[in-house]
């Protein structure tokens, strides 16, 4: 019987009340479907910053290395300054574990009306793929004589061959295995170094795959299409900076911020990839026990996927658009329906 070890960390504010559906669901298809998983859960977050003055214990990083997948919900807490470097424990994960995709679909559920109004599921299913360890969130810069008239400041954002030519291989062939068409979104007008270049690298990755349709958009452009004609996009290659904002636009089509899944994925394996919704640890509700805790299990039903528990992530997905298509929904998404019930359908579907 196969046996993936699991890092499994909540985070702060809703990440405790929804993570902890995403463990009971995956427990109840490792039962089912015949694997077994060792979990272990890691307290980091902004609340482990106030207590110890870091976001993770020291060591630790080594630590999640051996594990084989990592489910995470989502940090930040008010009170702590989100500028500080603890709000990089996504980001620390994300490059020093190689997860340079991430991979964000946006597909309407069963039962739920897009506020687009008039548009089907046919005409809302994509992926939102995001460079996700470079461009303009590597965190290079500063600001200079802050306090004074002649203050100012910069941001450098940092764009690799290697880092747009692996980007775009993972793309082409998520494209061959969906509708075959690849939007490649940017800005290249008027970000003239970096994003021109991006596009070149891209170009040349384009023709190595003559059987995908291959398309550039300005992401002004692209975020009206998101909303007006949704059904052109299959999928959707994008920057780190431009793919965050484009993502939640794409929660947002799909009925709720709440519903958004992804996968932050090194396609090598050579580290272990993580699993977390969209959205963020949602302190204006947490502890009301109303949190939509379906993109945190969407997110692990991605996660088994990754490992190669298809039929497995296959059952959890149809549970979801069942218990959608059921309307049982979070407030969120217009239903009136609690965390844990909304939860307790999809295990009782499942
Ligand atoms: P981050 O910077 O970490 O992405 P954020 O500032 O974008 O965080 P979120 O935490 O994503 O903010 O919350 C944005 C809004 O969406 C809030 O009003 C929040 O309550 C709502 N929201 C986010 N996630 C959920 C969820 N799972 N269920 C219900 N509402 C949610
Ligand atoms: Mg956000």
């Amino acid at each position: 019987m196969k046996n993936y070890k699991i890092a499994v960390v909540n985070g702060d504010g809703i990440g405790h009340e929804i993570v902890p559906m995403g463990v009971e669901v995956l427990e109840a298809a490792s039962a089912k479907f015949g694997f077994k998983l060792a979990i272990t859960s890691f307290p980091f977050g902004a609340g482990y910053y106030q207590e110890h003055g870091d976001f993770m214990a020291e060591g630790a990083m080594e630590e999640l290395k051996s594990f084989d997948a990592i489910l995470f919900g989502a940090v930040g807490l008010p009170a702590v300054d989100d500028t500080l470097p603890f709000k990089l424990f996504t980001n620390k994960v994300r490059t020093a574990f190689k997860q340079y995709v991430n991979y964000r679909p946006v597909k309407l559920l069963d039962g739920i009306q897009s506020p687009l109004g008039t548009k089907t599921q046919a005409d809302i299913d994509f992926v939102v793929i995001r460079e996700n360890n470079e461009g303009e969130f590597v965190q290079n810069g500063r600001v200079m004589y802050g306090d004074e008239p002649h203050g100012f400041a910069t941001d450098t954002s940092l764009f690799t061959r290697v880092g747009i030519e692996r980007i775009a291989h993972y793309s082409f062939k998520l494209a061959r295995k969906r509708r075959s068409k690849v939007t490649n979104v940017t800005k290249s007008n008027t970000m003239i170094n970096t994003l021109a270049y991006w596009d070149r690298v891209i170009g040349e990755v384009a023709a190595q795959y003559p059987d995908v349709e291959y398309r550039k958009m300005y992401i002004d452009a692209a975020t009206a299409n998101f909303v007006l004609h949704p059904e052109y996009f299959d999928v959707v290659l994008t920057t780190n900076m431009l793919g965050d904002i484009l993502s939640d636009l794409g929660g947002a089509i799909m009925g709720s911020l709440g519903f958004g899944p992804s996968g932050n994925l090194n396609p090598e394996r050579t580290f272990p990839s993580m699993f977390e919704p969209i959205h963020g640890s949602a302190p204006d509700i947490a502890g009301k026990g109303i949190a939509n805790p379906i993109g945190q299990i969407w997110s692990a039903a991605i996660m088994l996927e990754h490992l190669g528990e298809q039929a497995a992530a296959d059952a959890i997905v149809a549970a979801i658009n069942q218990t959608t298509a059921a309307g049982v929904l979070t407030t969120d998404a217009g239903g009136t329906n609690s965390t844990k019930e909304v939860a307790q359908s999809i295990l009782k579907f499942l």
